[in-house]
Order: C-alpha cells, then sequence, then structure tokens
C-alpha cells in the first residue's frame, strides 16, 4: 500500500511526542516537511532521509509526498502539533484523492491548544473554540464574523496565527471586536514557544492583551465570563462548584 503519514509532532520537546508518533516515523522512508518542524524531530532518527520546504510551499510539499509513496516509499509529513488542526491532514487527503491508492494516516499529536493551556492552568475547562487569525486562505471578514460570534456565545476562545509581521494590527483589531461582546475585564493569557526553549507566559486583561508581546510563535487563551486566576494560574471552571456545595465546603 503506498502510504503518507501526517504526523503531528506536538508543540517542539521530544516529551509532547507521542509513541505513535515516533512508529510512524520509524516506519517511513523520508520525513518530509516544513524545515523548522523537520529540523526538530530529524535528530530522533539519525540517518533517515528528509525532505524540507518552505513554509508557503504547502501544496507543493504535499504533493512531492504523495507521489513520492506512488514510487514506493512510505514519507512521514511531519506539522506542529496536530496535524489536522491548521495542519497538513485534509490538504493531503484532498490531493491523494487524484491519485490511485494512496492512503493518508493521520496520527494525532499535542495542539497548542493543550500543551499551552497546560501552561496557564486550565482556561479551556468548559466549552472552547479555536479561531486562526491568519487571512492568508481565510477572508478577514469570516474570521471577525467568527471572534463576533465565539464572544456573544461565550465560548473560551484560543487564537492561533495571533500575529506576524504582516498582520501586527490583527490582534489588536480582534480585542475590539471581542470587547464588543466580552468585558474587558475579561482574563486572557498567552504562552510563547510552548514546550520549546524560552517558553514564556502571561495572564492578563482582554482591555491589556493588545499591548503584550504577542507573535507567531505564541497561542493566545480569551476567558469566558466565568474565567478567573486561581493562585496565579488561569482557570474556566466547568461549574461543578454551583452543584456540590458541600465539595468546596470539604464536606465531602
Ligand atoms: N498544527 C499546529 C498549529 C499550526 S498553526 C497545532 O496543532 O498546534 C501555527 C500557530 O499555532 C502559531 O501561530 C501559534 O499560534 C500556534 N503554535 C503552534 N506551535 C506553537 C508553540 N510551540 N508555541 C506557541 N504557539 C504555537
Amino acid at each position: 500500500m503506498k502510504k503518507v503519514y501526517a504526523v503531528g509532532i506536538g508543540p517542539g520537546g521530544r516529551e509532547f511526542f507521542t509513541d505513535e508518533a515516533a512508529a510512524a516515523i520509524n516506519n517511513a522512508d523520508v520525513i518530509a516537511g516544513y524545515t523548522v518542524y523537520v529540523d526538530l524531530v530529524k535528530d530522533f532518527f539519525p540517518g533517515k532521509e528528509t525532505y524540507t520546504t518552505s513554509m508557503k510551499q504547502e501544496i507543493e510539499r504535499c504533493r512531492w509526498a504523495i507521489e513520492t509513496a506512488c514510487q514506493g516509499k512510505t514519507v512521514a509529513m511531519v506539522c506542529s502539533g496536530d496535524a489536522g488542526i491548521y495542519g497538513m491532514a485534509g490538504l493531503l487527503m484532498e490531493l491523494a484523492a487524484q491519485y490511485e491508492d494512496v492512503e493518508i494516516q493521520v496520527v494525532s499529536g499535542v495542539t497548542a491548544a493543550n500543551s499551552g493551556a497546560a501552561v496557564l492552568g486550565a482556561p479551556i475547562g468548559h466549552d472552547f473554540c479555536l479561531i486562526s487569525l491568519s487571512d492568508l486562505l481565510t477572508p478577514w471578514e469570516l474570521i471577525e464574523k467568527r471572534l463576533r460570534c465565539a464572544a456573544e456565545a461565550d465560548f473560551a476562545i484560543c487564537l492561533y496565527n495571533p500575529k506576524s509581521k504582516k498582520r501586527s494590527d490583527y490582534l489588536a483589531k480582534s480585542c475590539a471586536i471581542l470587547m464588543e461582546h466580552k468585558s474587558p475585564d475579561t482574563i486572557c493569557g498567552w504562552v510563547r514557544n510552548i514546550g520549546r526553549e524560552g517558553q514564556e507566559y502571561n495572564i492578563v486583561k482582554l482591555s491589556e492583551l493588545a499591548e503584550e508581546p504577542v507573535d507567531m510563535f505564541t497561542t493566545v487563551f480569551i476567558g469566558s465570563a466565568t474565567t478567573k486566576v486561581i493562585n496565579g494560574r488561569m482557570v474556566t471552571p466547568r461549574g461543578y462548584e454551583k452543584h456540590e456545595d458541600s465539595y468546596f465546603r470539604g464536606n465531602d
């Protein structure tokens, strides 16, 4: 069977990398992906052939992987976090449909929302959504609409791709939209370089978020109306306290 693995490698460090991901890469003849991600994993698989492309060459990279699989080599396409969350898994499946008998096997990874949440505390402990602020593939009007609806529905929100050099004001614009429905005092957090060298984070109010040093290596967490800070951690309660008074009084 011609096979391409779409492998999520987690946010960075080896400790986030699952055994399933390691098995897929061991099983593959070639590791393919964006240079930064291939560099993160290639040392764990010495001698394994690699194929790297720059960030914006996703279609070319996926087509190469499928055509290489057609020639009889198994390819592991590595993506940061999870391969199906703003990753290559979907594109691989769309392109593979144009070829005969190429199987795309997805290997799930720890996405930035999970690994970043753990750094901050429990910010996505209740209903939440992910929104990418990148308008490379999504019209900005639709991103604005999703921000507005998510704020109105009081989801906790994880923002991926919150800022880049070209889009330096997108986070500020998003904060202004969120504040149409959310209090400026809403608890927010951000984590930069999750699981990598230089990991840092901060917890601030929504009114302060736009001024924080957020960049494309950062994931931003916007709390819901119930999100609070407990001992320096960002927590979105599930609501146990409403139903289990005795639990919180310590009678259980
Ligand atoms: N597939 C990835 C997301 C790719 S989109 C995943 O599941 O995590 C790229 C965005 O993801 C970045 O702009 C950032 O917002 C977030 N991200 C990915 N890895 C990160 C890391 N190690 N630290 C902080 N944010 C990260």
